[in-house]
């Protein structure tokens, strides 16, 4: 088994991973940090993905120039679209596609531009073994977070989906906005900021990933709402025992 890269949107996903690597060595480029070391017995390197979609294309394609990663996993947050989807939930993409990319009329809206398509698609083994590990810790959500953490977010009997995750270079924040998404395109079950960028990039460097996102928020007039308290308490402890269940197999 080779490298595989964890790119982690949030400073408390990956303070989290980083305390679980018991001999991760510091690489300062292009003003990110990349942490090498082993996580469960796998060589790994983590990192900041950073916010936005340039960004995390630029971390994502110095993981496989630099580093030689062969596969990819990102964890990180994201607002809750699909009916059902819920604060607490699991999403791990299928697919995923730029909410915010319109070359219309000249491509189909969507549509990157030279590629022919909207759509990146998730590796599918990565992927399902992903779901499994999101099942196997939210099945016992109570002891990875302890059922006070999870009673104070309201979080009840949290669940692992799969499908489509977009992303596109804004916050979603309003009912409108989202509302707008979600009528546009109704199979999407989660928006965020990286991960179709992050799919991109691994199909051009023919490189598989797999995106993982706890729901943090419904992207609408409250989801700015104990957005901090939220990455802390629940998405960073969920991320980390989740992805160590992926890595253990
Ligand atoms: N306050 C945070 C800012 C987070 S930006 C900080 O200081 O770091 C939002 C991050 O969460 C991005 O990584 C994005 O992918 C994800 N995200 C969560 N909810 C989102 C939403 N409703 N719309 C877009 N991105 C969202």
């Amino acid at each position: 088994m080779g490298r595989i890269a964890i790119m982690a949107a949030m400073h408390e996903e990956l303070a989290a991973l980083l305390a679980s690597m018991p001999d991760e060595q510091k690489d300062t480029v292009a003003g990110r940090e990349f942490w090498v070391g082993h996580l469960e017995g796998r060589e790994v390197v983590a990192v900041l993905s950073r916010i936005g979609k340039v960004a995390a294309a630029t971390t994502a394609t110095l993981l496989v120039e630099r580093y030689g990663v062969d596969a990819l996993l990102f964890t990180g947050v994201a607002g809750g679209l699909g009916a059902g989807v819920r604060v607490g939930d699991v999403v791990v993409a299928d697919a995923l596609l730029q909410h915010d990319m319109d070359a219309s009329p000249i491509f189909p809206r969507w549509e990157v531009p030279l590629y022919g398509r909207s759509r990146f698609e998730a590796d599918a083994a990565m992927s399902e073994r992903l779901r499994a590990a999101a099942a196997d810790v939210l099945a016992h959500a109570d002891t990875h977070l302890g059922a006070q953490a999870l009673a104070g977010f309201g979080i009840a009997s949290p669940a692992v989906h799969r499908g489509l995750i977009i992303s596109g270079d804004r916050f979603v924040s309003t009912a409108a906005e989202s509302g707008a998404l979600r009528a546009a395109l109704p199979d999407a079950l989660a928006v965020e900021m990286e991960g179709a960028a992050v799919a991109q990039v691994c199909h051009d460097l023919g490189v598989p990933c797999a995106v993982m996102r706890t729901i943090s928020d419904r992207a609408d007039d409250s989801a700015h709402l104990d957005f901090n308290a939220f990455i802390r308490e629940i998405a960073s402890r969920y991320s980390v025992a989740i992805v160590r269940r992926y890595l253990r197999g």
